[in-house]
């Protein structure tokens, strides 16, 4: 990973915007600065921190009008010496001054190179790290919250004081390594257990938050369920306030499935419309129905939709059966229209009624959507909710290999023995602040950002 290089990129999106901001790192951005950026009032050297007026120039023609910023390192966001350059928001001046720095000796910055930047220079961990994407990328407030809450560190602090203990007790083992006779237990081996196990239920506390975290990250997926002609578009529609789904007439015409995306009540969901589900024997609308069974199975809550003004039938019966009884919710539609009664066998489902072509009553659907969700809302608060897949993976690898470590120290192994698992387990919570992380996996992590971050 090069990083003597000076680095520059837009900090800003593309596009016409009041300001754009030019971001430069590196021991050359104070050189490059002073060539491109003219002060106002001629001055000696730049203080640390401040913001001058002047204008950006190419030898003697003026690029545009700038405001400018050193920031001598260690107290920047790379713990670099960073320059920054706010120019008016166009695409012109921001790709003029871009080539400036270009010209002066500033290399292009790759995604995420910032701040792997941060990273390498020991200013963030990794877990924090991935947490400025999760803000640039959070799509509701709840989501913010949790990356915000990963990036002030409270997933690597806890994590630290857990790996302090497993430390410790590796400590513990390498001393005895050399001096332990055979079949001698370990000295403190209860005490050891009941501090391994300690750490071991924390870490299934921790990855066990991944459930809501991963529906705050990915949004809860929210599968319509009906047979065809109940609306099933007509609500995707209406919660979404645009028509984007086809509504028709006609039984049979969402073929495949279409997902969209909105925030609820400050919650991410992702909702998808599937292919009505019914009796067929024709191919397409039978590998819809197979796609929409496979949905089922991945969906954190189903939406039962039944057409409120129609005897309840045996299509109906079938899409009920696909429906997993512990996460729906029934939902009678057209409630416009005379209602027919319900039979028994639905009653013992949460039910809201709703009238999707005239947009009556979705709020009601919303609250019953979040009573449903319920402690799953994953409102991070000021509590800690992992929501990477990759440390959820690497809690999983660790508490397994504390579960051996465990198993070992109640049958009296060796403390080479128990070292292995116990080494093993702190490099999985390594991997989380990226001690232990291989180089692949940074570069996978820090090429998922956008550039200029
Ligand atoms: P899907 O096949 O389940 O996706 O159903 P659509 O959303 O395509 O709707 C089928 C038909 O039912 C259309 O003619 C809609 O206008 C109609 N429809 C949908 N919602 C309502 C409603 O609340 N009241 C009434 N009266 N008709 C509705
Ligand atoms: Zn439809």
């Amino acid at each position: 990973m090069r990083t003597d290089a000076t680095i520059v990129a837009p900090a800003t999106p593309r596009g016409e915007s009041g300001l754009a901001v030019i971001r430069l790192s590196g021991d050359r951005a104070e050189s490059i600065l002073r060539r491109i950026f003219r002060p106002a009032r001629p001055l000696d050297s730049f203080e640390s921190h401040r913001l001058y007026y002047g204008h950006a120039v190419d030898g003697s023609e003026v690029v545009d009008e700038v405001m400018a910023v050193l920031m001598r390192a260690p107290k920047t966001f790379t713990r670099e010496d960073v320059a920054e350059i706010h120019c008016h928001g166009g695409p012109l001046p921001v790709s003029r001054i871009v080539a400036l720095c270009l010209r002066q000796g500033a290399v292009m910055a790759r995604p995420g190179e910032f701040t792997l930047r941060a990273f390498l220079n020991g200013r963030l961990d990794l877990a924090q790290a991935e947490a400025v994407a999760g803000i640039i990328h959070a799509r509701s407030e709840a989501a913010g919250r949790a990356a915000l809450g990963q990036l002030e560190g409270r997933l690597s602090s806890r994590l630290r004081v857990l790996k302090k203990d497993l430390v410790e007790l590796l400590a513990h083992l390498e001393t005895h390594i050399d001096f332990v006779e055979e079949d001698i237990d370990l000295p403190d081996q209860d005490k050891w257990c009941e501090r391994v196990a300690a750490v071991r239920r924390q870490v299934e506390e921790i990855a066990a938050t991944y459930t809501s975290g991963r529906m705050l990250k990915d949004g809860v997926r929210v599968l319509i369920l009906g047979k065809p002609n109940v609306g099933k578009s007509s609500l995707l529609n209406c919660m979404l306030g645009e028509s984007r789904a086809i509504v028709s007439e006609w039984a049979g015409t969402t073929r495949d499935t279409i997902e969209e995306n909105l925030v609820l009540n400050g919650f991410p969901l992702r909702l998808i419309d599937t292919a009505g589900i019914r009796q067929t024997e024709d191919p397409v609308e039978k590998e819809g129905v197979e796609r929409a069974r496979q949905k089922i199975r991945s969906a954190d809550l189903v939406l039962f939709l039944v057409d409120g003004s129609r005897p309840i039938d045996d299509d109906d019966r079938l899409v009920f059966d696909f429906c997993p009884s512990e996460r729906t919710l029934l939902v009678v539609n057209k409630i416009d229209l005379q209602q027919s009664p319900l039979p028994s066998w639905l009653s013992g489902l949460p039910r809201v009624s709703i009238g999707a072509r005239d947009h009556i009553g979705i709020d009601r659907l919303g609250d019953a959507l979040c009573r449903l969700l319920g402690d799953d809302r994953g409102d991070a608060g000021e509590s800690l909710l992992v929501y990477e897949s990759r440390h959820y993976q690497a809690l999983l690898h660790c508490s397994q290999a504390l579960d051996r470590l465990l198993q070992s120290l109640e049958q009296g192994e060796s403390p080479e023995f128990l070292a292995v698992d116990l080494q093993d387990a702190l490099r999985s919570l390594g991997e989380i602040t990226g001690e232990t992380t291989p180089d692949d996996v940074l570069d996978t992590i820090f090429s998922q950002f956008c550039i200029g971050k």
